[in-house]
C-alpha cells in the first residue's frame, strides 16, 4: 500500500459515535449564527445516472451528517427520501440539506436530472449561488447535461465539474475534458489528475499542492498525502498538467501570468492560486470552469470537491444583489440590517408540519411566529416555525439571516413568491418562467365517491409541482398535463401511496395547439332588436399569424387609423385600474378622450338613426371587447385546441350608442369569428422533441430508418464518436434528430429492442411546429 510518505490525515472519521456526537453538537449550536461568508448555497446537477445522489450521499457522510452513505441501488439514501425515488432509484423532488464542512454551512440541493423534472431544477438553481456538476467519466457531455448546464448557466452560477466513475472500463480524461470543450464551450483548469484505472483508481495528484491524494480504507473515510516527485510514475504527466493549469490562468489574470513567466516560487502558495482561480470562474461563469476526478460509488474523490466549495464556489455576499423587477434600480444589500427580502421556491407538504416553503433569504432577517408581505400575491403571510432542513428532518430554529437556506412553517406560503417585511415598497423577486407542458392524458378512477377526494389530493400535488396541469373539462372528466411519461405515472403512483386513490392513465397523448396560417380581415354588421328597438354594432377586425407572439394571442388597435393615442390612453387607464383594484370596492374609469363621432347614418325601419365610430366607445366597453375577442381566440376553430401565435388588431368599428350593451359587443365578436375563419387556414400544431441518440456504427441505419419511416423524425446529424478512439466504447456515432412529442411515447421501450439496449437517448422539448396536412385531417376526423 502506498504509504511510504504520509504527513498528515486530515479526513478522519474513527467512530460511528464520533459521527453522531458531532451531530448532535452541530445541531444545538443554532446554525442561523453562521456568518455569510461561511455560507455556500450550492447544487448538484447533471444527467440521470452520472451519480449526483451517491455523490451526495458520500459528502454528507464524510460531513458527519449520517452514520453510513446510503445506495440508491438498495433504495437507502437520505434524500431521495421519496418511496417512489426509493424505489425507482432516481431522484424525483430536489430535496435540501445543511451540514458543516471545514469551518463552514453547507446548503446543498440535490437535484433530479430525468428531463421530466426540468421545473424542479430550475426552481432550485434560481435560489443558488454556485452548483456542482456531475459528469459520466465514460460517457463525458450527454444531452441533459448540456441542458442543465445551460440551465445554470441562465442563473448565472459559477460551477465546480467533478468527474464521476471513474473507476468504469473506458473511464478517460480525455474524452470528458474534450466533449465539455466541444458541447459547453469551457476553459477546463484540470485541478487534479486520476492516478490508476477501473479498481486500481485510488488516487488523485491535485496539481495545486503538487501531492497525491490517496484513499486507502473502503468508505474512504481515511486520507493520505503524498508529496510527488521523479520517482512517482505519473511525475512527468503531473508536471505538464500543472503547467497547462497555469497557463491557463495566466490568461486571465495577470499577477499569475507575471509570476509564471519569472517562474516564481510564489506559485507554490496555494492559497493564492485557489482566490485568483475563484476570481476567475466568478466572473466567467459559463466560461472557466475547474475539473475534478473521482469515483462516489467507490468512495475516491468526494472530499477535495467538498473542499473545493468553499475554497472557489462564492458566498452569498459574493453574488450579484437582488432587484425588484417593477424597478430595477431599487437594490438591496445582503444585511441583516437591510428590510427582509426572501423567496419561497418551493413548497412541500409535511405530513406532521403541514405546509412548508422552502425559502432563501437575500436581505435582513425572518423571525418565527411572524406575519410578513407576500408581495407577488400583494397578500399577508403567517409564519410558524423556521426549520434548518435535513433532507425529510426538520431542526427548528428561532431566526434566519441573509443568505441563508431554511424551511418555513405557513399554510400560505406559495412557490414562486417573494416575501418582504412590510408592504411599504412592494419589492418583488423575478420568478420563475415554467416549461411548456406537452403530454396529457385522462385520469381513470374507480368511483365516484373518489372525485372529491382526487380533486383535494390533485391540488396537493400541484402546490408543490406548479408544472403539472390539471383539467377538468367537466363533472367526471380529469386530465392531468406534465412533462413527459414519467412525470404523469409518478402522479399516478403518488395518487396511490401517498392518497390511497386507485387512478390509471388513459391513453397518453401531447397537447396540441392550434394558429392560424394566413392574415385576414372582415367587417361585420351584428343587428339586433332590444325592447322591439333596433340595436347594431359594426366591427372590422384583422386576425394574423405572429411569430413574435408566438406563446399567445394578442390584440392590438390599428396604429395607422387615428387610434395611436386612444391605445395609449386605454393601456395606460388598464394598468391603472389592475393596480387599484384590489383597494377601490368601485372602480372609476377614465372617461373616453375621443368625442362622440358620428360616422355615418342609417336609415332603418323606425326612421332614422344616428351612428358612432368605435373610438368613442366607452372603455369599460373597450375591456368589454378586448376581452370578448381574446375568449373567443382561446380554442381553435379546428378542434378547440388551446390557440397561439395570433394577433387580433381592431381596425375599425361603429355602434348605435345609446343601447349598445355588453351582449351586442360579444355577438358581433361571436359573428365575426364564425365568418372569419376560412380565411385564416387554421392549423394544428404539435410539440417537437430534440432527439439524441448515441449507439454502435452497426445499428444506425436500423434506428434512423425507424426514426423516420416510422416517426416522423427528421435527422439533423450523425456524427462518429471519435473522441472515445481506445475505449470499449469506441465506433459509436451519435445521431441529432427532431421528432414529434407524438412519437417519442413508448419509445424507451422501443430502442431498448431495436438495439438490445445498446443504444442510449436523452430528448429535450424544442418547439411547436405544424402537424402537416395529413395528420391535420386525422386529428380532426377523430373523434376524441
Ligand atoms: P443520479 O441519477 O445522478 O442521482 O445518479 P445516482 O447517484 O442515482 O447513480 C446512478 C447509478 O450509477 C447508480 O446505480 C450508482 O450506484 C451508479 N454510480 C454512481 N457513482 C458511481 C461511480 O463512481 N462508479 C460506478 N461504477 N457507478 C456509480
Ligand atoms: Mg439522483
Amino acid at each position: 500500500m502506498l504509504r511510504i510518505c504520509l504527513k498528515k490525515r486530515i479526513y478522519t472519521y474513527s467512530s460511528i459515535r464520533d459521527r453522531i456526537n458531532q451531530e448532535r453538537a452541530e445541531r444545538l449550536k443554532n446554525l442561523p449564527t453562521t456568518t455569510q461568508e461561511k455560507i455556500r448555497n450550492f447544487g448538484i446537477i447533471a444527467h440521470i445516472d452520472a451519480g449526483k445522489t451517491t455523490t451526495t450521499e458520500r459528502m454528507l457522510f464524510y460531513a458527519g451528517a449520517i452514520p453510513f452513505p446510503g445506495e440508491v441501488h438498495d433504495g437507502t439514501t437520505t434524500m431521495d427520501f421519496m418511496p417512489q425515488e426509493r424505489q425507482r432509484g432516481i431522484t424525483i423532488r430536489s430535496a435540501a440539506i445543511s451540514f458543516n464542512w471545514a469551518n463552514h454551512q453547507y446548503n446543498l440541493i440535490d437535484t433530479p436530472g430525468h428531463i421530466d423534472f426540468t421545473a424542479e431544477v430550475e426552481r432550485s438553481l434560481r435560489v443558488l449561488d454556485g452548483a456542482i456538476a456531475i459528469f459520466d467519466g465514460v460517457s463525458g457531455v450527454q444531452t441533459q447535461s448540456e441542458t442543465v448546464w445551460l440551465q445554470a448557466n441562465k442563473f448565472n452560477i459559477p460551477k465546480i465539474a467533478f468527474v464521476n466513475k471513474m473507476d468504469r472500463q473506458g473511464a478517460s480524461l480525455e474524452y470528458t475534458i474534450q466533449s465539455m470543450k466541444d458541447r459547453l464551450n469551457i476553459k477546463p483548469f484540470i485541478m487534479q489528475i486520476p492516478v490508476g484505472e477501473i479498481d486500481y483508481f485510488n488516487s488523485v495528484i491535485d496539481l495545486l499542492s503538487f501531492q497525491e491524494i490517496i484513499w486507502l480504507d473502503k468508505y474512504g473515510s481515511e486520507v493520505q498525502f503524498r508529496d510527488i516527485d521523479k520517482s512517482h510514475p505519473y511525475y512527468n504527466k503531473a508536471i505538464k498538467a500543472r503547467d497547462d493549469l497555469l497557463s491557463i490562468v495566466s490568461e486571465y489574470d495577470e499577477t499569475i501570468a507575471e509570476l509564471y513567466l519569472e517562474d516564481s516560487k510564489e506559485l507554490l502558495n496555494q492559497q493564492l492560486l485557489l482566490q485568483s482561480i475563484k476570481q476567475i470562474i466568478n466572473t466567467n461563469y459559463n466560461q472557466c470552469c475547474p475539473i475534478y476526478f473521482g469515483s462516489a460509488l467507490k468512495n475516491r474523490g468526494v472530499q477535495p470537491i467538498l473542499d473545493a466549495v468553499h475554497q472557489l464556489l462564492p458566498g452569498p455576499s459574493e453574488r450579484p444583489l437582488i432587484f425588484d423587477i417593477n424597478n430595477p434600480n431599487n437594490k438591496r444589500k445582503l444585511d441583516k440590517s437591510e428590510k427582509l427580502t426572501a423567496y419561497v421556491y418551493k413548497v412541500l407538504q409535511d405530513q406532521d408540519l403541514g405546509l412548508l416553503g422552502f425559502t432563501r433569504i437575500y436581505s435582513g432577517e425572518m423571525i418565527q411566529k411572524q406575519n410578513y408581505f407576500n408581495s407577488t400575491k400583494d397578500e399577508l403571510i403567517k409564519i410558524g416555525n423556521l426549520y434548518r432542513v435535513r433532507a425529510n428532518r426538520y431542526v427548528p430554529i428561532n431566526s434566519v439571516q441573509a443568505g441563508d437556506i431554511i424551511a418555513i412553517q405557513s399554510k400560505y406560503a406559495v412557490a414562486g413568491s417573494t416575501i418582504i417585511g412590510s408592504n411599504d415598497d412592494k419589492f418583488v423577486l423575478q420568478q420563475l418562467q415554467l416549461p411548456q407542458c406537452v403530454f396529457f392524458a385522462n385520469l381513470e378512477y374507480e368511483s365516484a365517491k373518489d372525485k372529491l377526494k382526487l380533486d383535494q389530493a390533485l391540488q396537493q400535488l400541484q402546490l408543490e409541482d406548479e408544472s403539472l396541469k390539471i383539467t377538468v373539462a367537466d363533472e367526471t372528466l380529469i386530465t392531468i398535463g406534465g412533462q413527459g411519461e414519467l412525470h404523469l405515472e409518478i402522479v399516478v403512483q403518488r395518487l396511490k401511496e401517498d392518497f390511497g386513490l386507485n387512478t390509471k392513465l388513459k391513453k397518453l397523448q401531447v397537447e396540441y395547439k392550434e394558429s392560424i396560417s394566413e392574415e385576414g380581415v372582415l367587417e361585420i354588421k351584428y343587428q339586433d332588436l332590444l325592447k322591439g328597438r333596433p340595436l347594431w354594432f359594426k366591427l372590422k377586425l384583422k386576425l394574423q399569424p405572429s411569430e413574435q407572439q408566438e406563446n399567445e394571442v394578442i390584440f392590438d388597435f390599428d396604429r395607422e387609423n387615428d387610434f395611436d393615442i386612444l391605445y395609449k390612453q386605454f393601456k395606460e387607464t388598464q394598468l391603472r385600474q389592475v393596480a387599484t383594484q384590489k383597494n377601490e370596492t368601485s372602480v372609476k374609469y377614465i372617461k373616453n378622450p375621443c368625442k362622440n363621432i358620428e360616422v355615418e347614418t342609417i336609415i332603418d325601419d323606425h326612421g332614422e338613426e344616428k351612428a358612432y365610430h368605435i373610438s368613442s366607445l366607452q372603455f369599460p366597453m373597450f375591456y368589454h371587447l378586448e376581452k370578448s375577442i381574446l375568449a373567443s381566440l382561446n380554442r381553435g376553430f379546428l378542434k378547440s385546441y388551446q390557440m397561439q401565435g395570433i394577433k387580433a388588431t381592431l381596425l375599425d368599428g361603429a355602434f348605435s350608442v345609446k343601447r349598445t350593451t355588453d351582449l351586442a359587443i360579444g355577438r358581433a365578436v361571436q359573428k365575426l369569428m364564425s365568418e372569419i375563419h376560412p380565411l385564416l387556414k387554421p392549423i394544428i400544431l404539435e410539440p417537437i422533441m430534440d432527439l439524441e441518440i448515441s449507439c454502435p456504427n452497426s445499428l444506425q441505419q436500423k434506428i434512423i430508418n425507424d426514426l423516420i419511416s416510422h416517426r416522423r423524425g427528421k435527422i439533423i446529424e450523425i456524427k462518429q464518436d471519435q473522441n472515445r478512439a481506445g475505449s470499449k466504447n469506441s465506433n459509436r456515432v451519435i445521431i441529432t434528430a427532431t421528432i414529434p412529442s407524438q412519437e417519442t411515447i413508448g419509445y424507451s421501450t422501443a430502442i431498448r429492442s431495436i438495439s438490445q439496449g445498446e443504444a442510449f437517448f436523452s430528448m429535450i422539448f424544442k418547439k411547436y411546429e405544424y402537424v402537416g396536412g395529413q395528420k391535420q385531417n386525422e386529428l380532426i376526423s377523430e373523434v376524441f
